[in-house]
């Protein structure tokens, strides 16, 4: 005779798939390697700044759009005096698009980004008051400003804890793994998903300066680089970190 089956009996446990997911990882390190990476980088910079000058929203807005291909050090020669004469939509459209040519045409791609300023300075005045919008869809819709535009705007003037991925930001999370991504649009989503939020408001910054005066295009300065132990890139040329300290940030601008 068949026992009776107890009736505690649990139903029986699918058993475990096996199947390996092919998912890409979003980073090469550990959480609480993330979390040392930028505890270190805010001891360092515990107030990052972006290094373009500007004196309110609407003059940062502008020193963005005339940044793209240029350096933020050839921007600030060109917008200081600009900036005196004009630091509000109403005031640059005065100004016209003839004059303002003759104060940025130092900097690259010039004449495009005079048009760009005059129709941004209209879109602002026709559709925003002269303010500057703190959302990115309004953003993104003006004249000549793009997501990484829009998200410099956001961080900067708004304090919103967006990832504005520039050329430095790209090369550093492919070099070291940080967040890995084909387009910059990837790589500023796997960054905001791995970053802490606690770190989220000044990470691009971080980022930013890291690239510019250690972590370099060409040759990085890894016996300078306060990560060097944790960093997995395979170019690195040392494991030793640099000594913990905070920098003055005139010191690092004079060295450019
Ligand atoms: S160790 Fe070298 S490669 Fe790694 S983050 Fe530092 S500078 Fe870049």
């Amino acid at each position: 005779m068949q026992k009776p089956k107890p009736e505690n009996t649990a139903p029986a446990k699918p058993k475990a798939s096996r199947k390996i997911t092919s998912k890409k990882a979003l980073t090469a390190y550990s959480p609480q390697q993330i979390e040392e990476i930028f505890r270190r980088f805010r001891v360092q910079r515990p107030e990052p700044k972006g290094e373009l000058e500007h004196v309110n929203p609407f003059t940062l807005l502008v020193a963005v759009v005339l940044s793209a291909q240029a350096t933020d050090v050839g921007v600030n020669k060109a917008t200081r005096p600009l900036f005196k004469i004009a630091d509000t939509p109403e005031k640059m459209l005065a100004l016209g698009e003839e004059k303002l040519g003759g104060y940025i045409r130092t900097i690259g791609l010039w004449r495009n980004k005079a048009k760009n300023v005059i129709a941004l300075c209209e879109a602002l005045i026709h559709d925003h008051g002269g303010e500057v919008p703190g959302d990115r869809e309004a953003l993104t819709k003006l004249p000549g400003v793009g997501r990484k535009t829009a998200n410099v705007v956001l961080n900067m003037a708004f304090g919103q804890p967006t990832m504005a991925v520039d050329t430095h930001i790209f090369r550093i999370a492919n070099r070291i793994g940080l967040a890995p991504g084909k387009t910059p649009e990837e790589v500023e989503r796997n960054l905001l998903s791995v970053i802490p939020d606690q770190f989220l408001r000044h990470a691009h910054h971080w980022l930013i300066l890291h690239g510019r005066y250690v972590c370099k295009a060409r040759k990085p300065d890894c016996p300078a680089c306060v990560i060097a132990d944790i960093c997995k890139a395979p170019e690195k040329t040392t494991d030793v970190p640099a000594p913990l300290v905070p920098i003055e940030a005139r010191w690092e601008a004079e060295k450019v």
